[in-house]
């Protein structure tokens, strides 16, 4: 499978390298972070071994299972994506060393509770979907004087995820939008951009790519046989 990787990982650097070109921005300036929800520890290892080192899981539980096959990765920095719960805050703080979903006044106490430091962005939710996480916006400003007094945390951007749609422009605005929001408020960090519309992320300003399927191939999902 590590070939498989491989070949793979060229496909997505060849894209970044032609949009970075186009854009005129540098490599150092985008993390690429590799989303392995779903694939087992050693994903995480064959990822490893070809040079990534920022890694994307969404379930605490889940990533509890394969932290003990990957804590030994040195330089390795594993980033909670998926949403979490405040009861989960505390375990989530020692598995992970980036957590992007800090979405309440309430969560962000229990992450500083946990000890530090701990880096942390912020979701914000731009679509009305109802399922989607995050804060909306208006929420911003309450939300960063409360992520301000936890000693603990640093906060380095926002995150966000926009209605899912096949057509990478359909995104455009979402990730305008949260560039648009992070600026006032010095945040340099914009995590945005998965495998489908990652170039139109970094158009906008994207500072963090989260690619799962276009590095590890579709996830078939746990229900299935
Ligand atoms: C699963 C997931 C990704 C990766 O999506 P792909 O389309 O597989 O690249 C990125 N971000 C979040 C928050 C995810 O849950």
């Amino acid at each position: 499978m590590e070939r498989v990787l491989a070949e793979r990982l060229e496909i997505v650097n060849d894209r970044l390298e032609k949009v970075l070109a186009r854009t005129g921005r540098r490599r150092e300036e985008i993390t690429l972070l590799a989303v392995t929800k779903v694939f087992p520890a050693q994903s995480i290892l064959d990822a490893y071994h070809l040079g990534l080192r920022e890694f994307g899981e969404n379930y605490v539980q889940e990533f509890e299972g394969k932290h003990p096959a990957v804590s030994h990765l040195s330089g390795a920095r594993f980033h909670l994506i998926g949403h979490l719960q405040s009861n989960k805050a505390r375990r989530a703080a020692e598995l992970f060393q980036v957590i992007q979903t800090v979405d309440s006044g309430k969560l962000a106490r229990r992450l500083n509770e946990a000890g530090g430091p701990l880096d942390i962005m912020i979701e914000v939710k731009l679509s009305a979907e109802d399922a989607k996480a995050g804060a909306a916006p208006a929420e911003l400003p309450a939300l960063l004087d409360a992520v301000r007094e936890c000693a603990n945390l640093r906060l380095t951007g926002l995150m966000t995820m926009p209605p899912w749609s096949d057509d990478s422009e359909a995104a455009r605005p979402y990730f305008r939008q949260l560039a648009a929001l992070a600026k006032p408020h010095g945040l340099q960090q914009l995590s945005m951009g998965m495998s489908h519309d990652f170039e139109t992320a970094i158009e906008e300003g994207s500072t963090c790519i989260r690619v799962g399927t276009a590095l590890f191939g579709r996830r078939v999902k746990k229900t299935d046989p």
